[in-house]
């Protein structure tokens, strides 16, 4: 049951703005990362992604997301993906913020994404910035020879600054704002649903879990994501 607040603010809504985690493709079998069998349980986050660890080893860092790719490649968009998808339909204005890399968003239909970490699929080079969107891995930059690497925002490294500008100003905009999935720890995205509170946003929490953002939240719906969401297209589309 959703409670009816929530509906109301959403149907008066000029802006959605959603924020969303690797908790919304838990249910389409990705792992998370934070949680007790999530994949930094398994590997060490500064030999895998972070500069240190691509220079000190590119084979490894490059096969593990190969891995990462080959498994976003064979799983589907879950429910949670389908239901922020018809959201985006039924809202005059709608803007999705993902920290995800996996691209089941936009393979469930979402048009307006930002992702804020980048993507598993393009590669980048790593001294001119050129982006390939092969789907391979080249292992040379075609223009520089510099090397190339997945185009994902590593530990210590900068957000891609026009999405995140974009971010930012959407987030000003939001009349309802969701963080869904995420364990609200890894900044700055972590810091969009405050930005929102603060310029007067409606906000939401979706996570089976309480985070550090729970208190500050409006409404906390506690379930997995693949349940609620469709569970609120639903109440949000009855008479
Ligand atoms: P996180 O692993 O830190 O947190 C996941 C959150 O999702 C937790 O709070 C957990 O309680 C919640 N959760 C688990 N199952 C859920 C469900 N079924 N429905 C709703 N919520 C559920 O993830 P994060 O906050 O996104 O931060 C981790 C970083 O890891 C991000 O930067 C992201 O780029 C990256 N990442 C991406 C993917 C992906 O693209 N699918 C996967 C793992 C990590
Ligand atoms: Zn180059």
């Amino acid at each position: 049951m959703i409670p009816a607040n929530v509906i109301e603010r959403l149907r008066c809504a000029d802006h959605v703005v959603v924020l969303t985690g690797a908790g919304v493709s838990a249910e389409s079998g990705v792992a998370t990362f934070r949680d007790p069998d999530g994949l930094w349980a398994k590997f060490r986050p500064e030999e895998l992604a972070s500069m240190t660890g691509f220079l000190a080893n590119p084979e490894r860092v490059r096969d593990w997301y190969a891995h990462r790719l080959h498994v976003v490649d064979s799983v589907e968009p879950n429910a949670g993906h389908h239901a922020l998808a018809a959201l985006e339909r039924l809202v005059p204005s709608f803007t999705l913020v993902t920290q995800n890399v996996d691209r089941l968003h936009q393979r469930a239909g979402s048009m307006n994404v930002l992702e804020v970490h980048g993507n598993l699929v393009e590669n980048r080079c790593n001294d001119c910035g050129w982006i390939d969107d092969a789907h391979q891995a080249e292992l040379q930059c075609k223009t520089c020879f510099g090397p190339m690497r997945p185009n994902v925002v590593w530990f210590g490294e900068d957000l891609p600054h026009d999405v995140w500008v974009q971010a930012e100003e959407a987030t000003r905009r939001a009349d309802v704002m969701f963080s869904i999935g995420t364990s609200a720890q890894v900044y700055p995205a972590a810091g969009l649903p405050y930005l929102a509170k603060d310029h007067g946003a409606f906000v939401i929490e979706v996570n089976p879990d309480s985070t550090e953002l729970t208190p500050y939240a409006h409404a906390h719906l506690r379930g997995p994501s693949g349940v609620i969401l469709p569970e609120l297209i639903s109440e949000l589309t009855a008479a």
